[in-house]
């Protein structure tokens, strides 16, 4: 809403082009640091991202220059540490403006908007996007961009400032490998399908060092944290947004998750061990679909996806 006395110019300034950032280059982080470095298990869901906002019912902007802006960081997670954030102050000759932020994707569709009245210039604003579309879906893998620019209300207006808006990529993506170190994912007999005695192997083994860290490839709710004679130590995801359903087995210690936690993507879930019927030290990992794991769902080859989280994990 606007508050009395305010500056309106009879015409909305023309915007000025001050800046088109593109930072959609993946940066050469360790996987800690992709995952935000999160040391311990913090068994909270994440801080909601920002409100939406509505659009001004007389929206109003003065000539906007972008005297500041940073998105970080540039590679985040759905549920995960930290949601891709936008810091911008906008420079105006009028006191109080009308901004909207839109989460953009590489072919220029709007996928989020936030509206923000009534913004003066010089003052640092703050945007933090929590991955979900304007429907409330986790948006699909892949790069963005916030583009900030007035609520223009005339068609002719937005046609005429269509090109003068500032854009400050990220990448968001939904899962990340579960696995902080080097692996590989073994023979054949470690595959979705391999023959075992009595049945056949129901996920992909990814050979790893005992030790290594485990994190969640997608965060949601701990379903199941327990220890069994095959699995070993081991632990169901259900994934937040997703169908599916995740688990890691042969853990070396018992998952500091307990049943029922929340649990954010990237979180660590344990370390990589040989519990349980195990040969060699490694992940047996597991997705199922829909209503969930020995729930009435049924399990699927994981290494396509495994193999495309390791790319840019
Ligand atoms: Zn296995």
């Amino acid at each position: 809403m606007r508050g009395n006395g305010k500056v309106r110019p009879e015409t909305v300034g023309k915007i000025l082009i001050v800046a088109m950032i593109a930072l959609f280059a993946c940066g050469a982080g360790t996987a800690l640091a992709a995952t935000g470095g999160a040391p311990t298990p913090s068994g909270s869901p994440p801080p909601p991202g920002s409100g939406s906002g509505a659009p001004s019912t007389a929206p109003s902007a003065g000539t906007l220059t972008l005297v500041a802006a940073e998105t970080k960081p540039h590679k985040s997670f759905y549920f995960g540490y930290r949601y891709p954030k936008l810091n911008f102050t906008i420079g105006s000759p009028q006191p109080l403006n009308d901004i909207r932020i839109d989460v953009v994707t590489a072919t220029g569709e709007i996928v989020r908007t936030f509206y923000r009245d009534d913004l003066a210039p010089n003052l640092p604003y703050t945007i933090r996007w929590d991955g979900t579309t304007a429907e409330g879906m986790p948006a699909r893998n892949g790069k963005y961009s916030f583009r900030i620019s007035p609520q223009i209300p005339a068609p002719a207006a937005r046609k005429a400032t269509a090109s003068t808006t500032f854009s400050l990529g990220f990448t968001l993506y939904g899962y990340t490998f579960p696995i902080l170190g080097a692996h590989d994912y073994g023979g054949s007999a470690g595959r979705f399908g391999a023959s075992r005695s009595g049945h056949t192997h129901q996920g992909q083994d990814v050979m790893a060092a005992c030790g290594l860290p485990l994190v969640a490839a997608r965060g949601g709710r701990v379903q199941y944290s327990r220890y069994d004679g095959n699995a070993g130590n081991y632990i169901v995801i259900d994934g937040k947004g997703t169908p599916n359903d995740f688990a890691y087995m042969h853990l070396a210690e018992p998952s500091p998750l307990k049943e029922g936690e929340t649990v954010r993507t990237g979180q660590p879930i344990g370390i990589v061990g040989d519990t349980g019927d195990a040969q060699g030290c490694h992940l047996h990992f597991e997705i199922w679909s829909a209503p969930g794991w020995y729930e009435g769902g049924s399990p699927f080859d994981p290494l396509p996806e495994l193999m495309k989280w390791d790319k840019y994990s």
